[in-house]
């Protein structure tokens, strides 16, 4: 089978085109030709008709009947090489140059009695002295009337000529035309294709060059966003499954050196060793468990009912305010204290509120506040959480929902996080037709931003 690439696919196109284009302009231009001809011949008749109307009424007039005026109408008849057939005002046929001939000598070339049957007959009165005394039916004897002349043949076999050869020069400038435009349609997309496949060999980090403003140019730079974006989640992957046999690394180093040294009788097996063991399990299972719960958000979210989001705040406050006395903290609850009416499922909403919430009390200085507030907008209902914490680096705002993306992770393995919460909460949030927002406030400190459209 032949294969045609996109540059032939796109010359054919554009020829066929062209010689259609052609085709059907020399098809229109006979057409009308071939009108204009026969109306031409028909105006030609009617005039040639109409003196020879005014003739047989002036033979009528000086001969004085029908009967007498019959050889000079047979006369007109061969010298005008016309048929003249006259009825009189009652509609007797009184003259029929056909019939009158019969017997008459003929000089010169023999003319038909009858014009051929697909010759215009054209009807016209007879008047004698501005009276009109009869009817006249006059049609043409000539066999070649209605047939193109060889001057007319020559001049419409000049006008296809130059068709033809416009046809031509069209063909070949739609060939030249779309090879230079398909060459440069082709050209973008091979380096996106080449760059595709480099990507699906497995180097992500590909960008192809984004020329002008058209589509493919915006193509070209969809392509390297996505390209970007690939690459940056592919860096992300490989630096969380570092992340996480690290994680899981530390405690299980441990917890075998405990159990070693303990049957070798090097470790006294004690409460406090034991207490030791139990709390690196501890952090083993709660990363299995952050684990499972990611995964329980990423699926859909079937069963949702009506869920008042203030009773659910002040819930997660109430649970976390133990912690935050703990630290010092002074964790506050601002704004609207009407029900706040979301759809949802009552655990996934107090699972994003006591992410923030947790994050919030962990990563603040011991003293800081931490304001939760409750607002209604537009249809949404807004979360936001405020501490005066840390902050999280302004380049890193993006990359905080991903999955196992610590910022510091020295400083949030010491504070027992695994980089999962807030993703948790994003997939959640999302599951819900919700945004979650990360900022840094201008004083210092974390901004977190959950909208939830109410439930109407
Ligand atoms: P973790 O369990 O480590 O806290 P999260 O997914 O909840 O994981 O958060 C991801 C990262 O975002 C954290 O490691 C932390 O660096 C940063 N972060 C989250 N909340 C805050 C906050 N309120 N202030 C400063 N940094 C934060």
């Amino acid at each position: 089978m032949v294969r045609f690439d996109l540059r032939w696919k796109l010359a054919l196109n554009f020829i066929g085109l062209a010689g259609a284009v052609i085709v059907l302009v020399a098809l229109a231009i006979n057409y009308s030709l071939d009108v204009q001809f026969s109306r031409y011949l028909v105006s030609l008749e009617e005039q040639r008709s109409a003196a020879v109307a005014d003739a047989v009424g002036v033979v009528l007039q000086e001969t004085g009947s029908w009967a007498a005026a019959a050889p000079d109408i047979v006369r007109i008849s061969i010298m005008t090489e016309r048929w003249i057939q006259i009825e009189d005002l009652l509609g007797n046929v009184v003259a029929d140059s056909a019939a009158d001939r019969r017997g008459m000598a003929m000089h010169g070339r023999r003319l038909p009695m009858q014009p051929p049957g697909d010759a215009h007959i054209v009807t016209l009165p007879i008047f004698v002295d501005g009276e009109k005394v009869a009817l006249g039916r006059f049609g043409s004897l000539d066999l070649t009337q209605g047939v193109f002349s060889p001057q007319d043949l020559r001049f419409r076999a000049t006008i296809n000529r130059s068709i033809i050869w416009a046809g031509a020069a069209a063909v070949v400038l739609a060939a030249l035309f779309s090879l230079l435009l398909s060459q440069r349609i082709v050209r973008p997309v091979k380096s996106l294709t080449r760059a595709a496949q480099r990507m699906a060999q497995g180097h992500l980090q590909q960008q192809v060059a984004v020329e002008g403003r058209d589509e493919l140019a915006y193509l070209a730079g969809s392509f390297n966003e996505m390209a970007a974006h690939l690459n940056q989640l592919e860096n992300l992957r490989r630096k969380t499954s570092g992340d996480i046999a690290h994680e899981l690394r530390t405690p299980l180093t441990t917890i075998q050196g405990y159990i070693e040294g303990m049957r070798d009788g090097v470790i006294a097996a004690d409460e406090n060793n034991w207490r030791a063991v139990e709390s690196d399990v501890k952090r083993l299972s709660r990363l299995v468990q952050d684990l499972q719960e990611l995964s329980r958000a990423e699926a859909p979210l079937w069963d949702k009912q009506a869920v008042d989001l203030g009773r659910i705040v002040n819930d997660a406050v109430s649970h976390i305010r133990p912690l935050a006395v703990e630290k010092n903290l002074h964790l506050e609850i601002k704004g609207s204290s009407d029900p706040l009416v979301v759809s949802g499922r009552p655990e996934a909403l107090s699972r994003i509120c006591s992410n923030l919430l947790t994050n919030a009390v962990k990563y603040s200085p011991p003293g800081a506040a931490i304001t939760v507030t409750l607002q209604s907008t537009d249809g949404w209902a807004l979360l936001i959480v405020d501490d005066e914490g840390p902050g999280i680096p302004e380049d890193e705002i993006h990359l905080i929902f991903e999955r196992f993306y610590r910022v510091d992770s020295s400083r949030t393995r010491r504070t027992g996080g695994s980089g999962i919460g807030l993703t948790i909460a994003k997939e959640l949030v999302t599951a819900h037709g919700g945004t979650i927002t990360a900022a840094n406030r201008t004083g210092g400190g974390a901004n977190f931003v959950v909208s939830l459209p109410l439930r109407t």
